[in-house]
Parts: C-alpha cells; structure tokens; sequence
C-alpha cells in the first residue's frame, strides 16, 4: 500500500461527526436510537429564505461562479446586519463568504499561523480548532476553565499560557460545547490583552442569537474598538437560520486579510454556492423572528434537559446560558459498574460507547473537546424525543 501523508494521518477525526454517523448508522439499521450528537437545529429552514433560493435557482444567471470573495449584494448585507447585531460599522469588503463558517475556522489559523506558532485555545474547546490550528503548522496550547468557573477563562489564565510564541488567541462565546456566555468584561481584558502584546484574535460569534434569559451577546469587536485591525469575526448562517446543511459562513476582518484569504480560497474551494448564497441575501437582509422562535423551543428544552441531567445519580450539570447544548459532569459514574450489564467505564469516551450501545443514547464524549469526564447533550433535538432519551440514560444509570 502507498503511504498517505503526514498531514493527513495526523488529522484526529471529528468526534461529533462519528458519534452521529454511529447514532445514524443504528438508526438505519432499524434500532431507535436517541441523538443528542449533532449541532443542529431540528427545525425546517424559514419559508421566505427556502423560496428566495428557489427563485434563484430558477434563474440562469445564478448558475455561474460568483467572486471567490462572495456576491457583492451579500457582502452588503453582511456589513448591515454586523451593524445591527454587533453595533460597529465595517465595509463589505471586509468581509468574505465562506463553504460555512468552518472554511473560514481553517482559512483564518492559515491566515496568521507560521510553523511553529502558537495558538492558544480556551478549553473545553469546539473540536475543529486544534485540527485547524495543526493543519497550519501551529502548536495549540490549551487553556481549561472548569465548570467552577462557568467554564469562562480568566485574563490570569490566559496571560500563563502566553510565551513569546503567541501568535493567536481564538475565542467562542456563546460557547460549543459548554453553552457559557463570556461576560464583556471578560472578553475586554482579552482584548487589551492581545493589543498589549500584539496577537491576533479570532471570535467565533456562530452561536450569537441563541442566548436565554434576556442576555445578550456581547461583541468583541465593539467592546474594544482598537482590536479591530488584528481581528478576525467568524459567523455563519447555520445556527441562525436553521441552514447547517446550506454551508455558508463568512469572515470579517481589515480587507488585506480578506485579500490575502481569498487567494488561499481561490485555490480551494473557490466561491460558495450562488444559490445558497443568494439564500443568504434572504436571511441577514431579513427579521430575526425564525431565531426568536426556536430560542423559545431552546429554552424549554435547556431547562428540560438540565433539570433530567441532575435527576440522575451522579451526573451534574450547570444551567447553560447560549447555544443548544448542556455540558454534563459524568466523573461520577466512572471507574465503577454502571447499567444492567454492570459496564465499568474508565473513561468519557467509554461511558459514551456503553449509553450508545446499551441505552440507545447518543451524546458526545467531553474528550472530543478537550475536557475529560464530561458528556455533552444537544437539545436541538424534539421535546419528546429528548425526555425519552432521559428517561433511558437515568434508567440505564440507575438499573
Ligand atoms: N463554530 C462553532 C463553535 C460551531 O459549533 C460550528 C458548528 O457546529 C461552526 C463554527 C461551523 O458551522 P458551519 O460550518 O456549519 O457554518
């Protein structure tokens, strides 16, 4: 057999992809499983986006390549709805579309990092960065704020991790997989931190309309306006809009970032989809009353969920604030018999396997994100499928 190479080899594979494609592949087989794997909204995308995109599609003229940049009617919409929701200005073309805010995770550690470079990633951590940071030739060092903490950094943490390396700091907030909600003040420290000594910011904002209770997100971007020229924002229409499968992101940063990746782009994957772009077009130059809606449905499922969690002997689960997933202290039920078969489970990653392949219960192994003994639980999943896939892992947990 020929050999592939190192890069690839060394790609750690995404844990939440394998976990739903098991959930999946059972499912298919016939077994009723319960998926709390994936990241996406169980509802339809709204109305008025789907048929602008039908229109789209019906016309000719949007069955060619758009600039690799995206259509220039989006970039517009784009720089307006970043006004409206994070309440700064920016020009269009500051701002690039991308195949879903993932490409613009890859394109953005490419954009800054050389070999060698260190990127510091807060910690429990979404699963693509430290793969993306690698892919770049970066060393990502991790920085772990507990569950004591809400799972939000300090600025004390975060400037022990620093070293003359320090290239990059990437930051998320409402946060995957904790569903914490950094407080301004928290992400201005970061901010004079990272002018002080002069090291690029990353702010993945996908989850920015789903937060409960009143709060809102707070922006880096407008919480310190000085950071702007080392900034990079990353956003996307798939969390928002109901539209992960559309795949469309984009990146807001000075234009001689956007130039610099839009060749790397050029090369890649080229432009996204017209169609789905121009289905963007729809969505940022339209209301957020379809985000409204499922924040409600999110928020009945939050408590829903959380509540079940802490029901069950020894698990313990802190009240999210954003996004659609609970993040659940599972140390407890490790290194001794849990379940009718008595499964001694020595890790997260185990216990997971054992409530799939016993319980029928998908969820995510805290190892996926970097924080052993956890599980993690998206609630964008139906109310009646999500008490019943309770029901089972207390169940199983108390059998
Ligand atoms: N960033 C975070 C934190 C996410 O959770 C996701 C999706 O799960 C993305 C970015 C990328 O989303 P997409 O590529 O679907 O736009």
């Amino acid at each position: 057999e020929l050999s592939l190479s190192n890069r690839v080899n060394e790609v750690a594979p995404s844990v939440t992809l394998a976990v739903d494609a098991k959930a999946k592949a059972m499912k298919a087989a016939g077994i009723d499983v319960i998926r709390y794997g994936a990241g996406e909204p169980d509802f339809p995308t709204p109305g008025p986006i789907v048929e602008a995109a039908i229109a789209a599609a019906k016309d000719s003229r949007n069955h060619r390549y758009t600039p690799t940049v995206g259509l220039p009617e989006f970039r517009e919409g784009i720089a307006r709805k970043t006004l409206r929701d994070s309440g700064y200005e920016i020009q269009p073309d500051q701002v690039l579309v991308t195949n879903g805010g993932k490409q613009a995770v890859y394109e953005s550690f490419q954009a800054v990092l050389n070999p060698g470079d260190e990127a510091i990633i807060p910690t429990p951590y979404w699963v693509t960065y430290p793969e993306a940071v690698k892919l770049a030739g970066g060393t990502p060092v991790f920085v772990t704020a507990g569950a004591d903490q809400d799972f939000v950094p300090t600025i004390e943490q975060i400037e022990a991790a620093r070293t003359d390396r320090t290239k990059v700091i990437i930051i998320n907030s409402p946060n995957n997989p904790t569903g914490s909600l950094w407080p301004a003040e928290t992400l201005k420290a970061i901010g004079e931190w990272a002018i002080e000594h002069g090291i690029w910011v990353i702010s993945d904002e996908i989850y920015e309309h789903v937060v409960y209770d009143g709060a809102t997100t707070a922006h880096i971007g407008a919480v310190v306006s000085e950071l702007r020229p080392q900034l990079i924002v990353l956003n996307g229409l798939a969390k928002t809009y109901a539209m992960t499968g559309w795949r469309v992101g984009w990146m807001i940063a000075e234009p001689r970032v956007i130039k610099a990746v839009s060749k790397l782009q050029g090369h890649m994957t080229g432009n996204v989809d017209d169609v789905a772009q121009r289905a963007g077009i729809a969505a940022v130059n339209g209301p957020l009353d379809a985000v409204a809606k499922m924040r409600e449905a999110f928020d009945r499922r939050r408590h829903a969920i959380v509540d079940a969690l802490n029901s069950i002997p020894g698990v313990h689960c802190i009240m999210p604030k954003g996004a659609f997933y609970a993040f659940a202290d599972v140390h407890e039920l490790l290194g001794r018999p849990v379940g009718p078969q008595g499964t001694v489970s020595a890790t997260s990653v185990e216990l997971a396997a054992a409530l799939l392949d016993e319980a029928k219960v998908a969820a995510v192994p805290g190892e996926g994100f970097g924080m052993l003994g956890y599980m993690r639980f998206s609630y964008a999943l139906s109310d009646d499928d999500l008490a019943e896939g309770m029901r089972r892992f207390k169940a199983w947990v108390e059998a």
